[in-house]
């Protein structure tokens, strides 16, 4: 509390504290597996946080979703199947759903963000958790795709950071196992935290993908929650070619799919896949370069 007003403080990187006015409490729960509160703020609206770390605002959703979903689907051109680790809030499944996809499993390991996701924030999921082709199943996402049970063509991996349940989400044999998820062909994209912030984290995925797949690299997007500049989500395959389909290709499938994006768009796509040079020489450190 500051003056008689409440504030959600997260501490972003050592010494750094986003704090955020709180403007009404929704929900506030100690799951099974985290601290969960959904809070109205000023100009960001309804806002979730999970242990304390911003997930989700009303504010700037569309871009982080959009980016992941459509980025992966248009860049696989033929997807069907499309498996989403994590994203209790439903906004990935709302922007996955848009594309004739015939099957969406979702597997979340906490119920309670799904269930309060449909009640307090239903400008993001809208009608994504009732759809026919969805099917959201409560559990570890190391354990489901330890057994393999199904192959996808795309694998979105909306986690929390690799701290807490996250964690187990950014591993090399949980990457090995995703691998034997995936169809011939597929993609595997993730949320993959702040190069400016924590390049060492970009650099540890992009081993632990190298390990299982033929081709890895990042693309950019700047989601203003998220504190320091540009996300980067991981993208890997077997095909060098899915990273970098001409510009003329994405323009027909993304004019074909008829959806009404607010960020991405086909150039946006290419563009996202350019990097900063501190970023390109990271990587290139990464594999001993
Ligand atoms: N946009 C957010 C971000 O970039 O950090 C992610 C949002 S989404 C709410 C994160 C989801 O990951 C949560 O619903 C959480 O329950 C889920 N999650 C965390 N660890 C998990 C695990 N091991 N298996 C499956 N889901 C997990």
């Amino acid at each position: 509390m500051i003056g008689g007003d409440l504030f959600a403080e997260e501490e972003t990187v050592t010494g750094v504290m986003q704090r955020l006015k709180v403007g009404r409490v929704l929900h506030h729960e100690r799951t099974e597996v985290q601290n969960l509160v959904v809070f109205e703020h000023g100009f960001l609206g309804r806002v979730m946080t999970l242990d304390g770390a911003v997930q989700t605002t009303e504010f700037d959703e569309f871009i982080y979703h959009e980016m992941l979903a459509h980025t992966s689907i248009l860049a696989h051109g033929a997807a069907k199947k499309v498996l989403i680790i994590g994203g209790g809030d439903g906004g990935m499944a709302e922007e996955a759903l848009k594309h004739p996809i015939e099957r969406l499993l979702q597997v979340d390991i906490d119920r309670s963000v799904c269930d309060i996701a449909q009640v307090h924030l239903s400008s993001i999921c809208k009608g994504a958790f009732e759809d026919p082709r969805m099917e959201l199943m409560i559990a570890d996402g190391v354990d489901y795709v330890s057994k393999a049970p199904e192959q996808f063509d795309v694998i979105i991996v909306d986690s929390t950071d690799p701290i807490g349940p996250g964690e187990v989400l950014f591993t090399e044999s949980f990457y090995r196992d995703c691998k034997k998820c995936l169809t011939p062909g597929g993609i595997i994209v993730t949320q993959n935290g702040i190069p400016m912030l924590e390049v060492h984290s970009q650099q540890r995925s992009y081993i632990r993908l190298g390990k299982s797949f033929a081709d890895v690299t990042f693309f950019l997007a700047p989601v203003p929650t998220y504190y320091g500049g540009h996300m980067a989500f991981g993208f890997a395959s077997d095909d060098p070619a899915k990273k970098d389909v001409p510009l003329e290709i994405l323009e027909e499938r993304f004019e074909k799919s008829g959806i009404d994006t607010q960020y991405y768009n086909p150039e946006i796509h290419r563009g996202a896949f350019a990097h900063p040079q501190f970023f390109k020489k990271a990587l290139k450190e990464a594999l001993g370069g």
